[in-house]
Formats: structure tokens, sequence, C-alpha cells
């Protein structure tokens, strides 16, 4: 048998559940769903696939991680031999910070719910490597290197499942030697765990207006570095965040230094992605950062082992889009349940997948398939979840529209207000899309930034090597132009080519010279798969699709 455009047909598999995305929220929700099955003695079949080549491999967070996931999930999971947190925050530092110096804010005058101790400091992908290993134990069939491509759906419009891409298409789009077709996964739920900006959640929004009557989606870039520091500079469970410079006072963002075990320091940057003058390098900013005096003896004398980079979701309470449709949910930073002061959305990924699995769990126990879970819709405002975002709601539109000197106070007080049960400010909007919020090139005082001295800082292209991005390079480019003339007009000619800046691994180049000049270079190759440019072009004309499974980044433990 063969499709109308010659191909073989695909194959199948049917489950009771399918989950996009092996992050802490969609092992959270297969492991639950297991752990339900055996409760009510009953079996139910979950698979997961997951893009990276392995779990773990496309994982980038700080990170400082609350527990209340994980100790709901696996009780005891401190005790275990393979434990993949060691180490408790002991010391925590926040700063206020100028180019020569800066002030330690008092941890007294932090709202409770900044406090860090009692959170561990580590790697996510590590996280989820142990998750993985429980999750098969608990008999969850788990697919790394295969993408989820396509959304299937029913005849009355309900999900039944996803395709994984082909594999072996080369760059016209035909098929290879080593050609495979993909697979048909099909559940009577499914559940997209794609974590901030998943590119089928996307598609989802729109299908079923997911987004009607929430505030608009917002998103930072955060970039990261792992170093091996001298071990007289190693303080493990120390924690510290800054704010203020190298950004300018109307743009968005901090730095963060977590000191975790082994003479490993985490270091990375956020830069929010409503920022306005698209002269500005997230990438350079954070490498700026890295000079500061309060911060550079750390790294001096140590080495650099690892750097990569990811969207981060920062709409918070009023962003986060209906989580049920017909035939599946979303769940974690697909949802986009970060807590943006904290820097926090491990442990809401892992509830919100238990949360899931609960009600998946319930359904299936009524013999219920592709129908909508609305009560896990109805469920999560009541839920910590809930009561996490919602204390913190405004710190966001605060610092967006009255900037850092103003807004970050103002911000503070209100999540002490929220802390005793109000806010003088209700629930304040968002604004303007990020893609929005450029200012035309013209406007913007230019931004030279410092060269890399290969000591403390680096290009991109030495970075990139270090995230150990790997993508077959004949296969069709997975950066989607729609309008290249747009692309002309509007990127290059109004805002100065932004995606050269904003791309933390140099895909995108304009050409300035030769007879089809400027021509739009795309580097797709080195893609480390943050989204940042399905964010933040100006006219959403730029679309992250899924390249071939197993390729980008490569991170060990970040
Ligand atoms: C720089 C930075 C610092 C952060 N710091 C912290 C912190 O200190 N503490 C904290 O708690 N949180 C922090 N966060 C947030 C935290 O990382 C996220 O909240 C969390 O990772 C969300 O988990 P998730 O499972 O929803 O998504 P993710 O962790 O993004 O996982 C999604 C997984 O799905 C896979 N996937 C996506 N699409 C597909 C597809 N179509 N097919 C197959 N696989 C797919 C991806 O490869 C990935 O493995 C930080 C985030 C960033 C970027
Ligand atoms: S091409 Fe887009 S998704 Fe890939 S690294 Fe650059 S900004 Fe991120």
């Amino acid at each position: 048998m063969s499709t109308e455009h010659g191909l073989p047909e695909r194959e199948g598999m049917d489950y009771d559940v399918v989950v996009v995305g092996a992050g802490p929220a969609g092992l959270a929700t297969a492991i639950r769903l297991k752990q339900q099955a055996a409760e009510r003695g009953s079996d139910i079949s979950v698979v997961v696939v997951e893009k990276g080549s392995e779990v773990g491999a496309h994982i980038l967070s700080g990170s400082v991680i609350d527990p209340v996931g994980l100790d709901a999930l696996l009780p005891g999971w401190r005790e275990e031999a393979d434990a993949p947190l060691s180490v408790q925050v002991n010391d925590d530092h926040f700063y206020l910070l100028g180019p020569a110096g800066g002030i330690r804010l008092p941890n007294f005058a932090m709202p409770p719910l900044m406090n860090n101790h009692g959170n561990f400091v580590g790697s996510l992908g590590n996280v989820c490597r142990f998750l993985a290993t429980r999750a098969e134990a608990l008999g969850v069939e788990i697919y790394p290197g295969f993408a989820a491509d396509e959304i299937l759906f029913d005849d009355k419009g309900a999900v039944t499942g996803i395709a994984t891409g082909d594999m072996g298409v080369d760059k016209n789009g035909l098929p290879k030697g080593e050609f495979t077709r993909g697979m048909e996964l099909r559940g009577r739920y499914t559940v997209f765990a794609e974590g901030a900006r998943g590119h089928l959640t996307k598609q989802l929004i729109a299908k079923y207006g997911l987004d009607a009557g929430r505030d608009v989606p917002k998103f930072g870039i955060g970039l990261k570095e792992l170093w091996k520091v001298k071990p007289e500079k190693h303080k493990p469970g120390l924690v510290q965040h800054g704010f203020g410079w190298p950004l300018d006072g109307k743009t968005g963002g901090g730095a963060f230094i977590y000191h975790m075990e082994d003479e490993q320091v985490m270091v990375g940057f956020v830069v929010h992605l409503n920022y306005q003058n698209p002269w500005l390098s997230p990438f350079d900013e954070f490498q700026r950062f890295k000079t500061h005096p309060f911060f550079r003896d750390t790294f001096e004398g140590g080495k650099r082992i690892a750097y990569g980079a990811r969207a981060l979701s920062e709409g918070g309470y009023q962003s986060v889009p209906k989580l049920s449709f017909p035939g599946g949910v979303l769940v974690g930073c697909a949802a986009g349940f970060v807590n943006v002061p904290r820097i926090k959305g491990s442990h809401n990924a892992v509830l919100s997948g238990i949360l899931a699995a609960d009600h998946l769990a319930g359904a299936l126990g009524e013999d219920r398939g592709h129908d909508e879970l609305i009560s896990y819709e109805a469920a999560w405002r009541s839920s910590a979840i809930g009561a996490d975002l919602k204390k913190v709601r405004n710190v966001k539109p605060l610092w967006s529209k009255l900037g850092t000197f103003i807004g970050i106070p103002l911000g503070a007080l209100d999540m002490w207000t929220n802390t005793l049960g109000f806010s003088l400010f209700g629930t304040l909007k968002h604004g303007k899309t990020d893609a929005a919020s450029l200012k035309p090139a013209k406007d913007c005082k230019k931004i030279t930034y410092p060269r890399p001295d290969g000591v403390l800082t680096f290009d991109k292209l030495s970075s990139v090597f270090l995230s150990n991005t790997n993508h077959e390079e004949n296969q069709q480019v997975h950066l989607v132009v729609k309008d290249m003339a747009l692309q002309k007009a509007s990127e290059h000619d109004i805002y100065a080519g932004p995606s050269n800046r904003y791309c933390p691994a140099g895909v995108y180049e304009w050409i300035e010279e030769g007879a089809d000049a400027p021509r739009f270079q795309i580097n797709a190759q080195n893609c480390v798969h943050c989204k940042t440019c399905d964010i933040k072009d100006p006219n959403q004309n730029i679309t992250w699709t899924a390249p071939e499974g197993g390729g980008g980044p490569n991170y060990p433990n970040m």
C-alpha cells in the first residue's frame, strides 16, 4: 500500500496514552499513569516520544529545583542510590547591579516565596534521565530520537495521536537510500509536553482557539554555560541572582549563578523577549555579564565545559491557554507554568503531569477516549500550580511597563501583598506580543559589544561547538521562512536583521555581498532548538518545525 504521494503507508501502534516530550512534565505524566494503573489493579499502556538523541539531550534549565513535584511523584527519591539531586541551597544572594559594582539586597526584604532554602541545585537533564529509568521500570515505552511531527485527528476533529517524522529525506524533500517512513502512535488521549513554544502545541492552540480570552503568551530567552571552577572558588549550595547591568532599565532579564557538585558552576542569563532594541544581542549581554567585578573571579582559572540556550515561558497565570481539547491535554511549559520571579517551572511541570495523569486515569477507568478532559482544565487554578502562579502574576507586567527600577520594587510589593491574600493591582495585562515589541532600527541606539577574550567571554561558534549540536546536513531546512520578500523588506530593511543577534547559535545571517545580496542564509545545522526565532521574528514569518529526530543539541548535564 502507498499514499497518494507514492510513499509507503505509515505503520501504527495503539496505546491508551501517547506523550510528546520526555521532559519533567511528560515523564511525570507517564510515571503517574502507571502508578494509577497499579493502584486500580489495571494496566494503562503509555508511550513517550522524545526528539533528543537520548532523554535529557535537549533539556536546558537553571536549575534550582523546588522538590515539591518530585516529593509528590516519587516520595523517597532522596534516599535512592542514583538520586539525581544532592546539593541543597545553603546561601541565597540577590544583587542589583551597575557596571562597576552593585548592592546586595537583604534577604529579609524578599517575599517569602523567593526563599530558596530547601531547594536543590542540579541538572534538570539528569533529573529527566532519572525519571526515565523509573518510568521504564514501570513499563512505560520511551522512544528517544523520534520527533512528533504531525498531529493525527479523527473525522470529528479530535486528536487521535501523533506521527513521527520520516527519516532519510534529502534537502529537496526526496527520499534518500536510508529512507524510513514515520510511525503513527495512536492514543485514546495524547499529552503534549513539548516545553516552551512547542511546535505542535502552537498548532493546537490555533486550531482549538485555546488562547481565547487569555492574555498573550510571553517568553524569555535563557542562555547558559556550565563551568568547572577552581576548588577554592567552589561553594556548593550557593545561589546568586543579579539584575540591572548589563541590561538597560527598559529591558527585563537577569543572571543566575548556581554552584552544584564536583566543582561545577552553572551561569546563565535570561533576557525577556519583549525587548525593543533590535540591535540587542542576548548572547553578548550574557558574555558581558560574566566580566562583572562581583562575579568574574568565580570563573577566572576555570574552564567552560558546556553551552546552550532555550526559551522559557513567562506569561504566567493570565496567559495559560485552555489545557484540554478533544483527545488531549497540555502539561508543563507547553502550558506556560513558569513562576517568573522565582525562575522556576520544573516543579509545576511535574505537578501538572501528576494532575493530568490523575484525570486521564479517571477517564480511562470509565472507558472513555478522544473526548475532552475538561475536569483537568477546571482543576489547575485551584491546585498548587494555580496558587504558585497567582501570587506572582503582576511581576512581569509591572517590570515590562515600568522598567527595572520601578517595576521590580512594585512587583516585590505586589508579591508581599499577595502573600497576605490581596493585590493592589488586580490582574495586570501583558500588552503586546514579544514579536510586536521591536522598534525600527533607525529609532534605536546601536549597541557595540566588546570582542570576546576567549577566557571569560566567547563567540557564538565556539559556544555552539560546546552544545554538541548535530543535524544530518542533507535534510530539508527545518526553519521555514514563509515570505522571503517580507523578510527582506521588513526584517532586514526596517529592523536591521535582529535574527542574527537574537539567535544564540548563529543560524541566521544576511549576506551583503554578491549578485543576490542581501541574501538570508540559514545555517540550520547549528540550531539548538531554543525556539526564539519562532517567537521573536517581528512578522511571525519564521516557523520552527521538527528536524529529523535525534538532531539538535546533545547537552550533557544542563
Ligand atoms: C535558562 C533557563 C533557566 C531555568 N531555570 C530554572 C530553575 O532554576 N528552576 C526551575 O524549576 N525551572 C527553571 N527553568 C524552567 C524549566 O526548565 C521548565 O519549566 C521545565 O523544563 C519545563 O518542563 P517541560 O517538561 O514542560 O518542558 P521541557 O523541559 O522543555 O521538555 C520538553 C521535552 O520535549 C521534547 N520535545 C519537544 N517537542 C517535541 C516533539 N515534537 N517531539 C518529540 N519531543 C519533543 C524536548 O526535546 C524536551 O526534551 C529554566 C528554564 C530556562 C530556559
Ligand atoms: S534557529 Fe531559532 S530555534 Fe534554532 S537556535 Fe536559532 S533562534 Fe533558536
